[in-house]
């Protein structure tokens, strides 16, 4: 474990995001949690048992591994769903585990049946259809010969979902293309349900499609990015509160990521600062050097760009981002010592770091930043 910075988890943010999503769904509605990139890096061990208590009971991850760490971290025998990776030797274990997953192809409905006829059991599973992405998903042709299978080996599959993911729902540039998806989800889950197969849930929406879309939300909606007090884009944030009287942000993060001062220099006029001539300093200066770097996530793009907090103060950082320290400028501020809190991510006294204040272009950077965070570093709920 990292000791050089800290990732705190509040418990007190993970309530009221489920609260608000609850309100918002309804109550027939059930959420998923998704906890894919070990949870958009806020932790999966920290996470499950948090979400669990505020009472979700069904989890959504990539791969087989997350599955285990998210089963290895609750309390309860709450649901788990893998939408994506399970190598051929583990599909076994994962119906042994009463694992739920995609049947994304042929080869895996094969594999499911046959280690699940070898075990007496039933494969727990969420036919994914391709409705336009075309990243995973069964077209029609194969969703017919999917049926077949199922229908002469009733004993050995349990049907838990019917789903399909949408190409883009946090923008309105995709309106179109969603509109032609959400329609060839339908078409095909009524070519599914007229074979006498019932999903026990359809699913389609994500964070952004359960708000923009609302009609996508049928019986479960597989939350990630939003239950972590993030928006999945701009867009997202404006289609809300445009609607809304009271214009304040429901959403709390989560995460707050901090370090210490390691140590306090004073600079000369005229002196360049960390390697190389970047950082010239204008005048004299007091600088603090931070024990975080772009090994542990923090970007070399963020060189003479980034800001952190210290003693209540947005301090900028001065010169490139090392592999394990930055410097910050403190000269503006009144009492900074060595050991004090610096904020990387998150808010002190007045001022808040946003993960958005990484990087001002792209939208998907909140989930980049996120899932960037190294496991490595110590993460406590408070
Ligand atoms: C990651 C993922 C989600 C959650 O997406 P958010 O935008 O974070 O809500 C939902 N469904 C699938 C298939 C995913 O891969």
């Amino acid at each position: 474990m990292s000791e050089t910075s800290v990732i705190e988890l509040s418990r007190e943010s993970v309530n009221n995001n489920i609260r608000f999503l609850r309100k918002k769904y309804g109550s027939k509605v059930r959420i998923s949690s998704v906890l894919k990139a070990n949870a958009y890096g806020h932790g999966i061990e920290q996470m499950a048992p948090m979400l669990e208590d505020a009472g979700i009971d069904h989890f959504s991850v990539f791969d087989f591994s997350e599955a285990m760490r998210v089963k290895n971290s609750l309390k309860t025998d709450a649901s788990v769903m893998i939408m994506g990776w399970i190598s051929p030797t583990h599909i076994k274990k994962a119906i042994f585990s009463g694992f739920e997953f995609y049947i994304f192809n042929l080869d895996r409905l094969r594999l499911a049946l046959k280690y699940a006829q070898l075990q007496q059991l039933k494969a727990k599973i969420h036919i994914e259809a391709e409705t336009g992405m075309n990243r995973s998903g069964l077209n029609q042709r194969d969703l017919l010969k999917v049926i077949e299978i199922i229908k002469s080996n009733p004993k050995h599959f349990e049907i838990m979902g019917f789903c399909s993911h949408l190409s883009g729902a946090e923008s309105i540039s995709n309106y179109m293309r969603i509109q032609q998806q959400i329609r060839k989800y339908h078409k095909m889950l009524t070519t599914f349900t007229s074979s006498g197969l019932t999903p026990q849930f359809r699913h389609l929406a994500n964070s952004a499609a359960s708000l923009v879309y609302p009609k996508t939300r049928l019986d479960l909606v597989r939350v990630g990015i939003l239950q972590y007090g993030f928006w999945p884009s701009t867009e997202t944030f404006i289609h809300y509160i445009s609607r809304r009287k009271d214009k304040s942000d429901p959403l709390l993060r989560i995460l707050k990521w901090k370090s210490r001062i390691m140590s306090i220099k004073e600079v000369k006029t005229g002196e360049f600062v960390g390697y190389g001539i970047s950082f010239l300093a204008q005048s004299n200066i007091r600088t603090a050097l931070i024990p975080i770097g772009y090994s542990c996530g923090y970007s070399r793009s963020l060189s003479n760009k980034g800001q952190v907090l210290i003693d209540g103060m947005l301090c900028n950082v001065i010169g490139v981002v090392n592999m394990n320290m930055i410097i910050a400028d403190i000269t503006l501020t009144n009492n900074a010592n060595i050991g004090d809190e610096v904020v990387i991510i998150g808010k002190q006294e007045n001022h808040e770091i946003k993960v958005s204040s990484f990087s001002d272009s792209s939208n998907m950077l909140n989930y980049e930043v996120l899932t960037h965070l190294p496991k490595n570093i110590t993460r406590v709920v408070v």
